[in-house]
Parts: C-alpha cells; sequence; structure tokens
C-alpha cells in the first residue's frame, strides 16, 4: 500500500532527525567540555614555570609544545565526532527505517482486515439483493404472471429479506461489542434462555434438543454467553440432518465452566477446521453445503463475544458422525 510506504519514509525521516539532533547535541556538549579542558592543558602552568625558574624562550618553547598538542587533539577529537556522527546518521537511518516499519505494521495490518472486512460484507449483502432484484425483474417482465407467481416471489424475497436482516445484525454485533460488563451469572438460566430460542428452528427439522445443564454460576454476561449459544445451537440444527439429536451439557472444572454443544452433523473437514472461527469463512463442502447456507461469520462473532468476557472457544471433537464445541469461562 503506497501510503503506508510514503507513511514509513516519513516516519523513517523524523526518527532520524530526532537521532541526529540528539547526536549532534551530544557531540557538541562533548566537544565544548573537552575544549574547556584543552584551553586549560595548553594555558601556562604560570606558577610551576616560575618554580623551574625556566629562561623565558624555554617557557615560550614549552607553551607552543602544549598549544601545538592541544591543537592536535582538539582536530583529532573533532575528527572522531564528525565521524561518529556520520556512523549515527547511516546506522541509524537503517534502525529508524525498521523501527517505522515496525511501529506502522500493526496499523497497516488492522486497515488491511478492515479493508477486507468491507468487502467481504459488501459481497455477503450483494448476494442476497441480486436474488430479489433478478426475481423482482422476471415477475414483472412475465406477462402471464398469476397472484401464485407473485405470491412465489414475494415469498423468496421474504426469504432474502430475512438473510439480509440476519446478516446486518451479526455485522452489527460484530462491529459494536467493544466492552462487556462481567458478573455472577446464573449458567443454568442463560442454557435454558438459548434453547428457548432455538427450540422453533430446531422443531421445523424435528430435531431433538436436550439441555443437562444444572445449577451453575460463573462469570460472564449473560446476553453474550447467550448470544454465543445460540449461534452454536443455530449451527448445530442447520448442519444436522432432520430428525437428528442435539445436546447442551455443563460441567466443572477446578477453575473453569464448560459448556459444550454436540450434534449429530456431518462434522467437518480438517483442512476447514484452522478457519471456521474466521470472518466469512465457509466450508465449501458437500457436507455442509446444502439447502442452508449461512454467511460464515455466526463463529467469528461467537469467538469475539467470547473473548470479551475472558472466555474461549473451540471445536473440541468433530468426526462424520457429529461435532462437539466447547465454550470456556471462568467460574464465580
Ligand atoms: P455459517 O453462517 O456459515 O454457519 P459460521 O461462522 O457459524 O458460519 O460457521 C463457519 C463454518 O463452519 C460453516 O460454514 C460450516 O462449514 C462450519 N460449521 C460450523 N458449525 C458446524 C457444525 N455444527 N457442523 C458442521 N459444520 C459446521
Amino acid at each position: 500500500m503506497s501510503t503506508f510506504r510514503s507513511a514509513t519514509f516519513r516516519l523513517t525521516a523524523w526518527y532520524l532527525l530526532i537521532l541526529t539532533v540528539i547526536s549532534l547535541l551530544f557531540s557538541g556538549i562533548v566537544y565544548s567540555l573537552a575544549d574547556r579542558e584543552f584551553e586549560h592543558v595548553a594555558g601556562p602552568p604560570q606558577r610551576q614555570l616560575r618554580m623551574m625558574s625556566l629562561a623565558p624562550n624555554e617557557i615560550e618553547e614549552l607553551n607552543n609544545t602544549r598549544q601545538t598538542l592541544a591543537d592536535e587533539s582538539r582536530d583529532r577529537l573533532l575528527g572522531g565526532l564528525v565521524l561518529f556522527n556520520m556512523a549515527v546518521v547511516s546506522l541509524g537511518g537503517v534502525a529508524s527505517y525498521l523501527m517505522a516499519r515496525r511501529t506502522l505494521k500493526p496499523i497497516e495490518e488492522m486497515v488491511e482486515a478492515q479493508a477486507r472486512f468491507s468487502s467481504d460484507a459488501a459481497h455477503e449483502l450483494k448476494t442476497p439483493l441480486t436474488v430479489m432484484q433478478s426475481e423482482l425483474e422476471i415477475a414483472l417482465r412475465n406477462p402471464k404472471a398469476t397472484k401464485s407467481t407473485y405470491e412465489k416471489m414475494l415469498n423468496s424475497s421474504l426469504d432474502e429479506v430475512h438473510r439480509l436482516k440476519e446478516l446486518t445484525d451479526r455485522l452489527l454485533v460484530l462491529a459494536s461489542k467493544q466492552d462487556l460488563e462481567i458478573s455472577s451469572t446464573d449458567i443454568e438460566a442463560v442454557a435454558i434462555e438459548a434453547v428457548n430460542h432455538i427450540i422453533p428452528t430446531a422443531a421445523s427439522k424435528k430435531i431433538s434438543v436436550d439441555n443437562s445443564v444444572g445449577t451453575i454460576t460463573a462469570l460472564a454476561n449473560s446476553d453474550a454467553l447467550i448470544d454465543t449459544l445460540v449461534i452454536l445451537l443455530d449451527n448445530a440444527i442447520k448442519y444436522s440432518p432432520s430428525k437428528s439429536h442435539i445436546s447442551l451439557s455443563a460441567k466443572q472444572t477446578s477453575k473453569r465452566v464448560i459448556l459444550s454443544v454436540q450434534d449429530n452433523g456431518p462434522g467437518i473437514d480438517v483442512r476447514d477446521q484452522e478457519y471456521i472461527f474466521d470472518r466469512f469463512y465457509r466450508a465449501d463442502t458437500s457436507r455442509t453445503r446444502g439447502e442452508s447456507e449461512g454467511h460464515g461469520i455466526g463463529l467469528s462473532i461467537a469467538k469475539r463475544l467470547m473473548e470479551l468476557q475472558n472466555g474461549s472457544i473451540r471445536l473440541a471433537h468433530t468426526s462424520t458422525k457429529g461435532s462437539r464445541f466447547e465454550v470456556s469461562i471462568p467460574q464465580a
């Protein structure tokens, strides 16, 4: 990115300028201190000379020798300081460039990630809009369109509007959640609330849901934890065959509470496992690509929500017989 290249050069120039000014100041101070010393050494030490009872021409000669020695030392110091400053400027130039790159690198990565996010989000928004546009155009151009044709078209458009709404809601969660209030939370109540959210979707696929979470408290943000569990349960339903079974359970370790969502879905391919928590990543396999396409941001939101409450999320187990996602939060 050329903006960053020019910013790197500008920052390098500033660093180098600061370094050069410090080095020149330091050299100036050293030179003036040394100069005073040289003056002192070169000056005639009258008392000692008198005590040595030297002849005036001998004193003159001695003074001249001292002055020459002082001048030579002064020249050598000046030469040394010039060399030192040249070394500071050349080595400092390289160091300044490396420092500038190091300073700007995280900002550059953040800007790149934001640009990628915007373009992915725009792409995801464009797909349902394009579908709606072509359906509306076809229906309008069809001279034989009946009431049922329009009904079908409107229902399909409504599906796309739902998809758009779900996507924008999730994008807003990603953009808005900066920090969360964490307190002692009733995990049993959280689990019941999350399961209540997904019961209608599970029922539409005749999937049974087993919630065995008992009385446990943990340090969490209850709304964010509900959102996280809803995302996991939603996925479990979305990727499982109809008439299957999903379960939500909890266990305690010495310091953490672990919540597990288990499904009987097709599992997640080993090549996809490290990417599923990335924004807009969707495993492109026949296993999970069916009539139920998502946007690829559910798990990235779940991960973000867990990070904001000192928790974590992971794919604990997956095989062709199903997947288990685990959420870990600190005990209260
Ligand atoms: P999506 O909206 O596509 O479900 P997610 O971020 O929630 O996005 O999930 C990312 C990908 O991980 C999905 O596209 C899917 O391929 C895979 N995945 C997530 N949960 C499951 C699951 N329970 N079973 C199988 N695959 C899953």
